[in-house]
């Protein structure tokens, strides 16, 4: 009462921590799935088609000895991406306590995973933290500068409120080395909010996601908003149930310049499917990952609702500024 200003400060730090919580939570509790469970998912082409994309990423960007930084990495669903990029050094990080255990576990080849596989042959670090809070450039100070940094289906956690937005791009360009890369994938704001749009409520989605905005949030509303903050709840079958929040891209883009981060390119994940769908390798690629069935069974590819869930992400890829050292 004493100090509005200061109060309302203090209530929105709380929430916003409360929120993060909610978030680690929700990934912490998620156990890690036998193969048959994996296989049974009612989503299991676009965890098959997303593992692509990523996969793609990483084959376009890493190279032979990179130092990786993964921030929200996970259960480490994408260390052998890596491993097969034959990256040098891996460091990841993440909210979720369970999550970075699964991820150890993975990692040191003991879980009883359908993965099961020789070890690694990259030497890597995890670290339990939340990546949108605090500096990471002195807890990571040995490890850095990193050649690429990941950070897959996460940042618009980080998008709840500015001062969050900007620690994280702000720990991001300070752990890059000069023309190291960022590549992610998050969800695409355009088509959130069309789909808002076209949606008779506050509400859309289909059998196996659907999104709900807070009232605060009606169309109205919206167009005057803070382009943080803006809360959604996401619900995606065997997958996902917790709060997110809407990036939109150009804002991203602008604020990601301020720290010296350029975007390279960002597509929605239809149109990169699309693009890189004409490459012979990324049609293997995809057989492999088994996204693409052969056509001949009924479940053997993406169903129609699989791929609306798909429409609602892009792909990303910033560059910070400057040259390297090394050629
Ligand atoms: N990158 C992994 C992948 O592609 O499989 C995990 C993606 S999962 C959809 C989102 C991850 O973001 C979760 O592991 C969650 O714990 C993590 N996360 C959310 N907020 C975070 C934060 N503030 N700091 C670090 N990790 C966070």
């Amino acid at each position: 009462k004493h100090n509005p200003e200061g109060d309302s400060q203090f209530l929105e730090d709380e929430s916003t921590k409360i929120f993060a919580r909610k978030v680690a939570e929700h990934y912490s509790a998620r156990t890690n799935q036998t193969l048959e469970e994996r296989e049974a998912s009612p989503i299991i082409h676009l965890k098959k088609l997303n593992n692509w994309i990523k996969s793609v990423l990483i084959q376009l960007y890493a190279r032979r000895g990179d130092a990786v930084l993964d921030l929200a990495c996970g259960k480490g669903g994408d260390l052998i991406k890596w491993d097969k990029a034959k990256v040098g050094y891996y460091v990841g990080v993440d909210i979720a306590e369970g999550s970075i255990e699964d991820c150890r576990t993975r990692y040191n080849g003991d879980a009883d995973h359908h993965q099961r596989r020789k070890k690694f042959t990259f030497p890597a670090r995890l670290i339990c933290g939340d990546c949108y809070e605090a500096r990471l450039d002195n807890v990571l100070a040995d490890d850095a500068p990193f050649d690429v940094c990941s950070s897959q289906f996460a940042l618009h956690y980080s998008w709840s409120t500015e001062a969050r937005a900007r620690r994280a791009l702000a720990n991001i360009s300070a752990l890059l080395r000069p023309g190291g890369t960022l590549i992610g994938t998050m969800p695409d704001a355009n088509v959130i909010i069309k789909k808002l749009r076209e949606a008779e409520g506050l509400d859309f989605g289909n059998s196996v996601y659907w999104i709900c905005f807070d009232e605060e949030f009606s169309e109205k509303k919206f167009k005057s908003s803070s382009p943080f903050g803006i809360k959604y709840k996401f619900h995606l079958e065997d997958a996902v149930d917790c709060p997110e929040w809407v990036v939109p891209f150009h804002v991203f883009k602008s604020l990601a310049e301020e720290y010296d981060l350029e975007l390279v390119f960002a597509k929605n994940s239809h149109e990169f499917v699309h693009e890189y769908l004409k490459k012979p390798e990324y049609v293997d690629l995809m057989r492999r990952l088994g996204a693409l069935g052969d056509g001949n069974q009924d479940k053997s590819t993406l169903s129609p609702d699989e791929w609306e869930v798909a429409y609602l992400y892009l792909a990303f890829v910033l560059k910070k500024r400057g040259q390297p050292d090394r050629t």
